[in-house]
């Protein structure tokens, strides 16, 4: 994939404006409970003070929805980015560009939470150029910003040369190989609960696939479409056509489609309810299916196995309550040993399939697991994302 990279870029004595994602959890006493986010971030920074450049971070947190909210100050990031970068990091409460003469180089400033700004969401064209006063050059690094036109991580583009930081581009690299230029066969994994959120995404997938393996309570939805009784199974019954309809398109696409031969069903919704495995055609009047069966795992294992690139999004069973995790977990360690033999490129994002991916131990053994929850499902559904575009015009 071709964008501008941040190693191209000219940085010695120049102050960049680097779009970072710093809305990271936090627990009741305002504690950090999980720094991933910070630590993405520091490739960049790091590079930029290497070579000289003053670093400015713009960063959303939260929805305060344009006006200030104390709650949601960044300043709380500024100890722990401080810590990681072994380096001091100046907070900017104001929006007062003179902060900038007072830096030296390979210093850092984190301006504050950008949705203080009533322009930051609506991308007002004022607001995008006050960000800009701030440098001379503009550094994507939020590929999980990367699907909303914000005047932080779009708009300020306008108004300077921008460029992917070293974490987006390794995104970016990642998303390119999976899905726009993939090693063929390529399959998908989807699966999570539901159909109607998914539906963009089925309908796109279905034209550049080889393979869909559709999982979790939204194959439910298709094998009701097909005509099997599903008791009662999570399944949106209104949305049969729309199942039917993306069958047909995938058959005309050449793209094979594999959904549940064999379930896991239950008469109640919590861990170590009672289960049996069953056919698809002798699940109970109140039964759920809860996970796909033993033979299902077997098929995709194989289509596994014939493919050379994977994309994952969605759990295939509910995989949160065990023993409804196993075919999730056996897949997840299945694909994860064809990563490590390097006959497969894996890569994953999206909702809770970090979570699952996580549970079956293998978010290392992945070749990429994107933690963009919204950015990577919009990139599956080929839609086109605003802070990826400014890098490629
Ligand atoms: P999503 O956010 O759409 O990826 O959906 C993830 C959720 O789907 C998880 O909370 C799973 O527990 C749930 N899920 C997956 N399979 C099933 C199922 N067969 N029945 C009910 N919920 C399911």
């Amino acid at each position: 994939m071709d964008f501008k990279r941040l190693e191209d870029a000219e940085l010695k004595g120049k102050t960049a404006v680097v779009r970072v994602d710093f809305n990271v959890p936090r627990d009741e006493d305002g504690n950090i409970t999980d720094d991933m986010r910070i630590r993405m971030a520091l490739p960049t920074i790091n590079h930029l003070r290497e070579k000289g450049a003053k670093i400015v971070l713009l960063s959303h947190f939260g929805r305060p929805k344009g006006e200030v909210d104390e709650a949601l100050s960044l300043k709380f990031v500024v100890p722990a980015l401080a810590e990681a970068l072994n380096h001091p990091v100046n907070f900017a409460k104001d929006m007062n560009p003179n902060v900038v003469q007072i830096m030296e180089d390979g210093d850092v400033t984190l301006l504050e939470n950008t949705r203080f700004h009533a322009g930051e969401t609506t991308n007002d064209e004022a607001l995008t150029k006050d960000f800009a006063e701030f440098g001379d050059l503009f550094v994507m690094d939020a590929f999980s910003a990367a699907h909303r036109a914000h005047a932080s991580s779009v708009g300020v583009a306008a108004h300077l040369p921008a460029y992917a930081g070293l974490a987006m581009a390794r995104e970016l690299d990642h998303i390119a190989s999976a899905l726009d230029h993939p090693i063929k066969p390529v399959m998908a994994i989807v699966g999570g609960a539901k159909v109607s959120t998914k539906i963009d995404l089925l309908e796109n997938l279905v034209t550049r696939l080889d393979t869909l393996v559709i999982g979790g309570g939204m194959a439910n939805t298709f094998l009701f479409a097909q005509g099997h009784d599903v008791g009662a199974s999570l399944c949106e019954k209104d949305l049969k056509d729309k199942a039917l309809a993306i069958l047909a398109a995938a058959k005309k696409d050449n793209c094979e489609i594999v959904l549940p031969v064999d379930v896991v069903v239950a008469s109640e919704f919590k861990a170590h309810a009672e289960s049996r495995v069953c056919g698809l055609d002798d699940v109970k009047s109140g039964e759920m299916i809860l996970d796909a069966g033993p033979d299902t795992v077997s098929a995709i294992l194989d289509v596994m196995e014939a493919s050379k690139t994977l994309i994952w999004n969605g759990p295939l069973g509910a995989f949160e309550m065990s023993p409804f995790d196993t075919s999730t977990v056996e897949c997840a360690k299945f694909a994860a040993k064809l990563c490590k033999k390097d006959v497969i490129i894996a890569v994953a994002g999206g909702g809770d399939t970090v979570a699952a991916l996580a549970l079956a131990d293998v978010i290392d053994d992945f070749t990429f697991v994107s933690t963009a929850g919204g950015a990577f499902l919009e990139w599956m559904e080929g839609k086109p994302l605003p802070g990826v575009d400014i890098l490629t015009a």
